[in-house]
């Protein structure tokens, strides 16, 4: 940060972040604008005010979905300092209760869920233990693992079609993305420190997570918190344009006789905090038959489905009137399906669809039509 993000937002700019705010878009109060979540942490932090319900509240509505910046002339990195501030409300007893809870399922059971750590894998397991040295391992993901199985059934049967045989991790553990971005900054180092030495234990050439959230936990935030991992971590959407680009599924995709229209939903995870716009639209493009149809908000401009940042978690009524909006968008292009490369935002869009749209997420879309 080059400023206080008072003096930036207050000198520096006309305040375009409050007109794309999907929270404030809903909740249609400055308090909550980007510009008030700055001025609160701004407040909080010179002690010149002590919190109190409604200013705490402010700072956890917030999907750190990260579409103001793209607005922001003085680029004030709102997620970034949501977080701080979210760090020290916990740390005061002041994180609201779905946080606190949380952090105790991860602790207990390690994924936020509370699902019994025993039975993450239990879906993939079968014969599936270890693979050859210097091949490649899945990082399942805890929504993939507990809520969307069929991302993570679909996610093995691509790449042990392209690999033969891949490593699932021992004793896998949440990646940390809803520790880091509701505060819990020490178990989310502590499931680093775990998760690090889980993946390199296995001496793989590089790990595929089929989750934007734990794609960029692994390969941007643990280098952050000082634990950068010796081995490559790609999304699927990476190592599959990749392969296909090599010409390596030639003919093994098969389109629908008919053309089928789809759009596609960018997570904010793989999108705007990471860069990865291309490859799935590459994916789906390849694919005979798929006309690819943006939504008015795209890529760079995407809005968030509405779970990120665990604003799902402590407001879950705001966050399903934000979906709703994003179904609505998509409806909007005319596509039959929806396909996103996120098993948190397939949960979500899907969860609010309503039949209205077919909602898949890449790993599906593509194992559904791989011939094996
Ligand atoms: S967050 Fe950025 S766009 Fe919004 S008021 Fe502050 S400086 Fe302006
Ligand atoms: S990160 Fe997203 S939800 Fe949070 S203030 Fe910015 S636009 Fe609003």
């Amino acid at each position: 940060m080059k400023a206080d993000p008072v003096v930036m937002c207050g000198v520096e700019c006309m305040k375009m972040c409050r007109f794309v705010c999907i929270v404030a878009n809903q909740i249609k109060l400055e308090t909550v604008a980007p510009y008030g979540k700055c001025l609160i942490a701004y407040y909080l932090r010179n002690g010149e005010i002590r919190g109190g319900k409604r200013a705490e509240e402010a700072i956890y509505q917030c999907a750190t979905c990260g579409l103001c910046k793209e607005w922001c002339l003085p680029q004030v990195d709102v997620p970034e300092i949501v977080k701080e501030v979210r760090a020290k409300l916990l740390k005061k007893g002041a994180a609201p209760g779905a946080t606190l809870e949380v952090g105790k399922k991860v602790m207990d059971e390690r994924n936020p869920y509370g699902e019994p750590h025993n039975k993450r894998l239990a879906a993939l397991r079968g014969e599936r233990k270890r693979g050859k040295k210097g091949g490649v391992a899945y990082f399942v993901g805890c929504t993939s693992a507990y809520r969307q199985p069929s991302i993570a059934k679909s996610t093995v049967k691509i790449l042990e079609q392209i690999e033969g045989e891949i490593s699932l991790i021992e004793d896998e553990w949440c990646c940390g993305a809803p520790l880091l971005s509701t505060g819990h900054r020490e178990l989310a180092a502590e499931h680093a420190r775990h998760n690090k030495e889980a993946i390199e234990k296995l001496g793989c050439d590089f790990v595929v997570t089929s989750c934007a959230g734990c794609y960029m936990t692994l390969s941007r935030d643990y280098p952050k918190i000082g634990l950068p991992l010796k081995t490559e971590i790609l999304h699927l959407s990476q190592y599959l344009w990749k392969i296909i680009d090599e010409g390596r599924l030639e003919g093994k995709i098969s389109g629908e006789g008919r053309g089928v229209k789809v759009t596609y939903h960018d997570p904010c995870h793989l999108g705007r905090h990471m860069g990865v716009y291309d490859e799935p639209r590459k994916i789906l493009s390849s694919i005979s038959g798929v006309q690819l149809i943006e939504m008015e908000w795209s890529k760079k401009n995407s809005k968030c489905c509405g779970s990120g940042g665990g604003l799902q978690l402590n407001f879950p009524e705001l966050s399903r009137r934000i979906s709703v909006e994003r179904i609505r968008e998509a409806v909007a292009t005319g596509a039959e399906v929806l396909v996103t490369s996120c098993p948190f935002c397939k949960n979500q869009l899907e969860g609010v669809s309503e039949g209205k749209i077919k909602v898949y997420d890449l790993a599906e879309f593509v194992a559904e039509r791989l011939k094996v």
